[in-house]
């Protein structure tokens, strides 16, 4: 599922394809479409403009359009395509034909993400009740985030209302490189340790952006390549074991994430 980082390259992807290309057909399911947002309203505001500038916000990306943003959620496996001819018909849900000849396509194989369209994207990110950034978020307001939260850390750390962008891969990363095990309760979690989980979360997100969130170029010692059970843990002499956090399949080493438990 896209997270932050592979949303910044998203973002890095749709600024060197079709950015300022003028935009002269517009094709939008209304089955992506969001809060009522109509084809119309797409295509009225994307054609005969260019998509100029892209901002993004935890897992979101918007991409302005003349005075509108187009705003692109990419739910499990969405993506995007820029070809001559559209990469994949059937999963392109949103397909910008530019004046050039190609058509840069949101894709989406299963239709969990959205399209939708915003004059302010501050209000928008309200409206969607979004906390603040990861990767924006000073640590101080981490920290006091963190502590008026109850249950679990891996929980706190994917929870879109307090901080945007972490999903559920790059939470069992940060807390594999914390040394923090992912079932630990957040009140039992000290300020000091609060801030080393904030200054991991924002380095791990940045490198990975960095690194165009492909996990053949993350270092090996990171937990990302091994996520198997039974796998060499990078670290240790342990193995990596999955358990479930939440109903989620989380990879732990319960010999690095033994700081609190
Ligand atoms: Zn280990």
């Amino acid at each position: 599922m896209p997270e932050l980082p592979d949303v910044h390259a998203f973002a890095d992807y749709l600024e060197s394809t079709a950015l300022h290309k003028p935009i002269a057909h517009t094709h939008v399911d209304e089955a992506v479409l969001k809060h009522g947002t109509t084809v119309q309203a797409v295509a009225g505001a994307a054609t005969g403009n260019a998509m100029e500038e892209t901002r993004t916000h935890g897992k979101f990306l918007f991409a302005r359009v003349e005075k509108k943003w187009l705003v692109f959620h990419f739910g499990m496996t969405g993506h995007f395509g820029y070809a001559r001819t559209p990469q994949d018909p059937e999963h392109t849900h949103a397909d910008f034909e530019l004046e050039n000849g190609f058509h840069f396509s949101y894709i989406a194989p299963r239709k969990l993400g959205f399209v939708d369209l915003t004059d302010d994207v501050d209000a928008y990110v309200n409206e969607k009740k979004l906390g603040e950034d990861a990767l924006r978020v000073s640590a101080d307001r981490f920290v006091e985030l963190m502590q008026n939260r109850r249950g679990g850390v891996k929980s706190a750390l994917m929870d879109q209302s307090l901080i945007a962008g972490v999903g559920n891969v790059y939470a069992d990363e940060i807390l594999f490189q914390a040394g923090i095990h992912p079932k630990s309760q957040v009140k039992s979690i000290d300020k000091d340790t609060l801030r080393t989980l904030h200054g991991v979360t924002q380095r791990v997100l940045k490198e990975a952006a960095d690194r165009q969130a492909d996990p053949s170029q993350f270092p090996t010692s990171w937990l990302i390549p091994h996520r198997q059970e039974g796998a060499a843990c990078p670290k240790c002499t342990g193995k990596v074991q999955r358990i479930e956090v939440n109903g989620r399949g989380t990879f732990v080493c319960h010999i690095c994430q033994n700081k609190i438990s």
